[in-house]
C-alpha cells in the first residue's frame, strides 16, 4: 500500500482518533495521528501528509492557530485541511473556511461522509500536485532552447540581472561572455541548414564541457551564445573563454555525414558595471572588435590601468 494517501488526524481525543483511523483505513488510506496542534505541525514538517483532519478545541494550540501556522509555511500551505469538530456555529464554520480550511465536518460524523470528504480533499490535492508539476515542466520548457537543450535568452536575461545585481551588492566580480560562431552562414550554405543545426548542438556541448559548475550558459539567439560567469574576474573568465575557443577550433564535428570545421569569436565583458544591459553592450562591442580583428579570438575588457594581471600564455591554435 505504498501509494496510499496519508491522512493526519489531529485530535486530543484518543477515541475520535481511533474511530477515524478505523474508517479511513477501511477505505484504503494510511492514517497517522497527532494528539495536539504542536504534534501535528511537527509531524507535517517531518513528512507532509496528503490531507489533515483537524480538531478545533485542543490543549495548547487550537485548530485555527494550527491552520494559520500551516498556511504561513510554503511547504505545507497546499495540504488540504478538513476541520472535524463539534463547534458547529456558522461563525465557527466561516472562521475555519476563511482561514483557508478546505472543508468542515461536524461531530458526530457519518462514516460515509467522513470518507467522502477526505476522498474529495485528496482528489483536490492530487490535482494541485499535478498542476504544480506541469507548471514546473512548462517553466523549464519556456526557458530551454529546443535545438541545443541549453537555457534560452529569456532565462539568461533573468539570471544575468540577478547575478549582476548580486555582484554589485556584494562588491563581487562577474563576467559575461558573448560567443558567436564565425562565418556560420557559410556552414549553412556549404553543408545545408540541417547540418548547421547539428553544428549548433555540437557547439553547445563543447560549451557545456568547457564550463565550470556555477557558470550559466545559454543560447542568446541564432549562432550566438552567452555565458554568465558569477564570482569571476577577468583572468578566470579569459581562461574559460580561451578553453572554449581552442576546443571549438580543434573539434572534429560530423554533421549529416560531413566533417565541419568551425571557429568562434567572443567578447568578454568584466563587471559589474552600471547595469546588466550595459554589460551585454560591452560584450557585444568586444565581440564586434574580435570579428573585425580577424575572428577566432576573444577580446576582454581592458584591465584597469596599473593593475597586476596575469598575462595569459599565447596558446597555439589547434588547427
Ligand atoms: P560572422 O563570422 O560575422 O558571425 O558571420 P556569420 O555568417 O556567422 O554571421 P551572420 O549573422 O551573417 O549569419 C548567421 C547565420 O546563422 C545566418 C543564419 O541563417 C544562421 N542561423 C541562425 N540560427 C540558425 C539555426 O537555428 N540553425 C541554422 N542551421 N542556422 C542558423
Ligand atoms: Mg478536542
Ligand atoms: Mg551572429
Ligand atoms: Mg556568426
Amino acid at each position: 500500500m505504498t501509494d496510499a494517501a496519508t491522512v493526519l488526524i489531529t485530535d486530543d481525543s484518543l477515541v475520535v482518533r481511533a474511530v477515524v483511523r478505523a474508517h479511513l483505513e477501511t477505505a484504503g488510506h494510511r492514517v497517522v495521528e497527532a494528539e495536539d496542534g504542536e504534534d501535528a505541525i511537527a509531524q507535517c514538517h517531518e513528512s507532509p501528509p496528503d490531507v489533515i483532519l483537524l480538531d478545533i478545541e485542543m490543549p495548547g494550540l487550537d485548530g485555527y492557530e494550527v491552520l494559520a501556522e500551516l498556511k504561513s509555511d510554503v511547504e505545507l500551505r497546499d495540504v488540504p485541511v478538513v476541520f472535524l469538530t463539534d463547534r458547529t456555529s456558522m461563525d465557527d464554520v466561516l472562521a475555519g473556511l476563511r482561514g483557508g480550511a478546505h472543508d468542515y465536518l461536524k461531530k458526530p460524523f457519518e462514516p460515509a461522509e467522513l470518507v467522502a470528504r477526505v476522498t474529495a480533499a485528496l482528489n483536490v490535492k492530487k490535482l494541485q500536485d499535478q498542476l504544480r508539476e506541469r507548471n514546473a515542466d512548462l517553466d523549464r520548457l519556456s526557458r530551454t532552447d529546443v535545438l541545443t537543450g541549453l537555457r534560452n535568452r529569456r532565462h539568461l536575461e533573468e539570471e544575468l540581472v540577478r547575478h549582476h545585481d548580486e555582484a554589485r551588492r556584494h562588491h563581487d566580480q562577474l563576467c559575461l561572455l558573448l560567443l558567436d560562431i564565425d562565418h556560420f552562414k557559410r556552414v549553412n550554405d556549404t553543408y545545408g541548414h540541417p547540418a548547421g543545426d547539428v553544428v549548433l548542438a555540437e557547439f553547445a556541448q563543447l560549451l557545456r564541457d568547457g564550463l565550470r559548475v556555477g557558470d550559466i550558459p545559454g543560447r542568446w539567439g541564432g549562432e550566438e551564445f552567452l555565458v554568465v560567469l558569477p564570482r569571476t574576474g577577468r583572468d578566470g573568465a579569459m581562461q574559460v573563454a580561451e578553453r572554449i575557443r581552442l576546443s571549438t577550433a580543434g573539434a572534429s564535428i560530423t554533421a549529416e555525414g560531413q566533417h565541419v570545421a568551425i571557429t568562434v569569436s567572443g567578447g568578454c565583458a568584466v563587471g559589474p558595471v552600471s547595469s546588466a544591459d550595459d554589460l551585454v553592450r560591452a560584450a557585444d562591442t568586444l565581440l564586434y572588435a574580435a570579428k573585425a580583428g580577424g575572428r577566432n579570438r576573444i577580446l576582454a575588457t581592458a584591465p584597469p590601468a596599473g593593475s597586476q594581471t596575469t598575462v595569459l600564455p599565447l596558446l597555439p591554435d589547434v588547427r
